[in-house]
């Protein structure tokens, strides 16, 4: 028999998945979940404790999300509108695993769904990745970001050329933002300490090397037609196969109609980006530092110089002590978003997001995972295979939090946090200033 104390649920991770999945469970004011908005599946007051290991919410939102992308991270005034509903709580700068353990969140709570993102990197696993100028894309972005964790990194942007490994869409996110001129950055949220770098920018040109041709590229159109809105920059394609498909009659599909479109328009400019396909890296070249990239185009080797090598190959999820882990995929293993150990449920554990089906999707994508997770969730609820046993009430996890990490931050935090970084940003007629170190955070 259910009793009628609210269920409590922990949600580990405030980015999109995570906060799709509290806007899931908050539905109404009863905390009630519809299915497709119809079907009334539970009808029990529940209440949501967002737990992530930052001083600030949002996940990549904030710390991954371009600069320049203003209008996509507008997205969290739809998380803010869910982590006002009755029964939400945001408690951050709490990281599971180091400060409160997967085994605590599991008595504490009466189910726990871990949104916990990818916040790994993926190698490139070839002689001198470790010479300084080169880097992750996970670092450099979250640099550019002023994501606490990379805000003290220095980048030497004093070379003509960066080469980007990868062609994915943070390639050109990264591509986009090494190339804008400070007057276009300084209109973004670009962290201060990377505009201060850029702005001393020497980089004129950025090559992007991509595995196989155009018709196989990961970027997307939309990232692509924004190259193309670059002020003063030329975009070139080499690479055998590539200048076959766009000179074909037959090419299309948007992606190479685009570039086609793309270099025909931009053949000159003071800068230049060039989408290299049918090229993978071989060594990072260099004494100490970064001097250029041994590639293989088409089985023939070649060295491209340049002072800055960024490897933009993808996020990598990391293990969660307590949890299990898919090494391989570098994710939790689950099914139907219930956490799997050796083929069997996990008691009152879900998974959502990045961290459940890789690195992969949009914001949007995360929106359908989270509902699997929280059907999940209340199906095991309604049929009583939740433990229910020894969960605390909300003050007594907030005081045990607090006695585990004092600084411990809540959504009335972070959002004084957000209008000092608004009111900072409005003096220069930016967006906002970010605060971008730990110390900084906290004191405010
Ligand atoms: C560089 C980049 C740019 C992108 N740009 C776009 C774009 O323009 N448009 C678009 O639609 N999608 C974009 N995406 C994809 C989008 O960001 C993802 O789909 C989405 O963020 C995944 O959501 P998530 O909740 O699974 O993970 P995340 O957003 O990574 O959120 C995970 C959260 O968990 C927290 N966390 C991690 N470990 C712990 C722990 N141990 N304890 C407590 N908290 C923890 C993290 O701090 C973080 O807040 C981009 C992705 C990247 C990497």
């Amino acid at each position: 028999m259910l009793d009628a104390r609210p269920l409590r649920v922990a949600i580990v991770g405030s980015g999109p998945s995570g906060m799709y999945a509290a806007g899931h469970l908050l539905e109404s004011p009863a905390g009630t979940f519809f299915e497709h908005g119809l079907t009334k599946r539970v009808r029990h007051p529940i209440s949501v404790d967002v737990i992530d290991r930052l001083p600030t919410p949002w996940g990549l939102i904030r710390g991954g999300v371009a600069p320049d992308h203003l209008d996509k991270k507008k997205i969290a005034s739809i998380y803010e509108a869910i982590a006002r509903r009755p029964g939400f709580r945001f408690i951050g700068n709490i990281q599971v695993g180091a400060d409160v353990s997967v085994s605590e969140l599991a008595t504490w709570y009466d189910a726990v769904i871990y949104a916990i993102g990818c916040d790994g990197e993926r190698r490139l696993s070839i002689p001198g990745e470790g010479l300084a100028g080169s880097c992750s894309a996970h670092r450099f972005v979250g640099w550019y970001n002023g994501q606490p964790d990379f805000s003290h990194q220095t980048f030497d942007l004093q070379t003509d050329r960066a080469v980007i490994v990868g062609n994915g869409n943070v390639a050109m996110d990264i591509a986009r933002i090494l190339l804008k001129s400070v007057d276009e950055l300084q209109k973004t949220d670009i962290a201060s300490h990377a505009l201060k770098a850029l702005e001393k920018s020497t980089i004129r040109e950025v090559v992007i090397l991509g595995r196989r041709g155009p018709k196989d590229a990961a970027f997307n159109f939309p990232e692509l037609e924004e190259l193309g809105e670059l002020h003063d920059t030329a975009i070139v394609v080499e690479g055998g196969s590539a200048l076959t498909q766009l000179s074909s009659n037959h090419c299309n599909g948007t992606n190479l109609e685009t570039l086609r479109a793309l270099c025909a328009r931009q053949r000159t400019g003071r800068r230049r980006i060039v989408l290299r396909f049918d090229t993978s890296p071989l060594a990072v070249l260099g004494g100490s530092h970064v001097t250029g990239v041994r590639v293989a185009s088409e089985g023939v080797e070649d060295e491209i110089k340049c002072g800055l090598l960024i490897a933009a190959i993808g996020y990598r999820g990391t293990a969660l002590p307590g949890l299990p882990f898919d090494d391989i995929r570098g994710t939790i293993p689950s099914h139907e978003g219930r956490v799997i150990d050796s083929g069997k449920p996990v008691t009152g554990a879900y998974v959502a997001g990045w961290i459940r089906r890789g690195p992969r999707g949009i914001i949007g994508s995360n929106k359908k995972c989270a509902r699997d997770a929280v059907m999940a969730l209340l199906t095991d609820f309604e049929l009583d295979r939740l433990p229910r046993l020894g969960t605390l009430a909300g003050d007594d996890v907030l005081a045990r939090l607090r006695q585990q990490v004092p600084g411990a931050t809540s959504f009335d935090h972070w959002k004084r946090i957000d209008q000092v970084e608004r009111a900072l940003g409005s003096n220069f007629a930016r967006p906002r200033i970010k605060l971008t170190s730990l110390d900084e955070l906290l004191k405010v």
